[in-house]
């Protein structure tokens, strides 16, 4: 994996060593745990955190992500409008403090995790992609972004593919981070302030202690006064949290290191990320250059895989077919690279809910909080999702839990057999889609109509 596999990694720290007590217990040391426990020993320097993790600091998700930071909580414009229309100016200016708070930390706490805020490209590379794309760039206007919509040779001025027709660059709220360095940077942050992280720990049961909560795992257990979770699609001992998400694949290729010839035949310098526009879209950026040898482009996306049953399993990482295809798809688009060799592949999960945006909730009587279903889109929501989780457990009158976003449950997907029939029926549809230029058939405007969806 190329942020993990890097000198920088730290070895895997301690786990639990027997039964103790904490304030606050934080689940999951990816992007949710790690802000969520890092706030509160910020918010309460009196709060002993104790974070368990049940393999390693960012060695899910959180490190083997694209890191596109986005400041979006509803995974995108459009479909912010669709689900939240009214409230949409609301999480909006939640969304710009949640992006501003999250540079803040990073730099206040001196975390090296190759941040560029220079935006991001939406391109489109079929002729069937430019109205909804130009429509996207007005919506983002209208809600204050900064926005420039680039022509055919204005964008391939660029970045050079000879497939790009137009394309919009959202200069503000988008940003690139090495996400692994980000991670272990806000892991160092929490122990600076006297969190307590113990790793090789799994929560095995949640239960009520008097007023508190006992936290059970595989070395010991936690008495403690509340618990946030921050497990993504991983098994839950919450049953309300396995219903609303279901764990979707989703794979990478990074290239050997360019060659200043190579980034000049594709004349890409600027520090963008950048996405396609199909249903089944692309996203990719130029890495930094840092200790993975860079600059090298991370190439992922398209197929979102769903494994019948919704298992996460060792070997699901690993998906040679998907990989092919991606390989097939970046030469398509950099016909001029032809020969560039890839030196990573790699999977991870991601939590999809049927809105496509983290939805939340409350267990044991509102001792224990949770947030999950990003669906692809939570290293910058993640941080809200963590300042969601404690306000619902210390702070009840904060304003942010008023938000529709909040206030609203994520609808649960139905139970199996039927949750994997109509996921991967989903998953037809949306690739038929794409090959019928874009119109969609009954069943994907039957889920439309309802509210429901599947993507990664
Ligand atoms: C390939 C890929 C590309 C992506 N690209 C982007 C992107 O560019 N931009 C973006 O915004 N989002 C992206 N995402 C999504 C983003 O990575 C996630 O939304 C985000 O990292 C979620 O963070 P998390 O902390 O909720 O989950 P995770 O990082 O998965 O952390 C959950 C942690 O909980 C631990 N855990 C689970 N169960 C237990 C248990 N019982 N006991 C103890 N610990 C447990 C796990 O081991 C894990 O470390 C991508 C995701 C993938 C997989």
């Amino acid at each position: 994996m190329l942020w993990l596999d890097t000198p920088g990694r730290p070895e895997q720290g301690e786990p639990l060593a027997g039964d103790t007590t904490a304030d606050l217990v934080v689940v999951g040391a990816g992007f949710t745990g790690l802000w969520a426990a890092l706030q509160a020993a910020e918010d309460r320097p009196d709060l002993d955190v104790l974070l368990i993790e049940a393999g390693s600091v960012a060695g899910e998700a959180s490190g083997r992500n694209g890191g596109f930071v986005s400041s979006s909580l509803t995974h995108g414009i459009q479909n912010g409008v669709e689900r939240f229309g009214a409230d949409l100016g609301a999480i909006g200016a939640a969304a710009s403090a949640n992006f501003d708070g999250l540079l803040g930390s990073v730099r206040r706490h001196g975390i090296d995790a190759g941040l560029r805020v220079d935006g991001a490209l939406q391109v489109a590379d079929r002729p069937w992609q430019l109205p909804a794309l130009r429509d996207t760039a007005d919506l983002l206007a209208a809600h204050g972004e900064r926005v420039t919509w680039l022509d055919g040779p204005e964008l391939r001025a660029q970045i050079d593919s000879p497939t790009y027709l137009g394309g919009l660059w959202q200069h503000t709220g988008e940003a690139l981070v090495d996400p692994a360095r980000l991670a272990w940077g806000l892991a160092d942050a929490c122990r600076r302030l006297g969190v307590r992280i113990a790793e090789g720990t799994r929560l095995t049961g949640l239960e009520r202690h008097g007023a508190g909560v006992l936290v059970r795992t595989d070395r010991g257990s936690v008495r403690c006064g509340a618990v946030v979770l921050g497990t993504n699609a991983f098994h839950s001992p919450v049953r309300a949290v396995n219903r609303r998400v279901v764990p979707v694949f989703d794979h990478v290729l990074a290239t050997e290191p360019l060659s200043p010839a190579q980034r000049e035949a594709i004349g890409w310098w600027s520090g963008q990320g950048v996405s396609d526009s199909a249903n089944q879209f692309h996203y990719y950026r130029m890495t930094d250059g840092g200790p993975d040898g860079g600059p090298r482009i991370l190439w992922g996306g398209y197929d979102a895989v769903f494994h019948t049953g919704g298992r996460i399993r060792p070997e699901y990482y690993d998906n040679p077919a998907t990989t092919r295809k991606l390989a097939e798809h970046f030469f398509a688009t950099f016909p001029q690279l032809e020969g560039l060799a890839f030196t990573h592949r790699w999977g991870g999960v991601i939590d999809t809910s049927t809105r496509f945006s983290v939805g939340f909730g409350t267990a044991l009587d509102g001792r224990v909080a949770w947030a999950v279903g990003y669906t692809g889109l939570g290293v910058g929501a993640s941080r809200f999702g963590a300042r969601v989780c404690l306000d619902l457990l210390y702070r009840p009158d904060s304003e942010v839990l008023g938000l529709s976003l909040v206030r609203k449950g994520l609808l649960p997907f139905p139970p199996e057999p039927l949750r994997s029939v109509g996921i991967q029926l989903t998953r037809r549809a949306i690739a038929r889609a794409d090959e019928r230029d874009g119109r969609r058939g009954a069943w994907l405007r039957l889920l439309d109509s309802l509210g429901l969806g599947f993507d990664s």
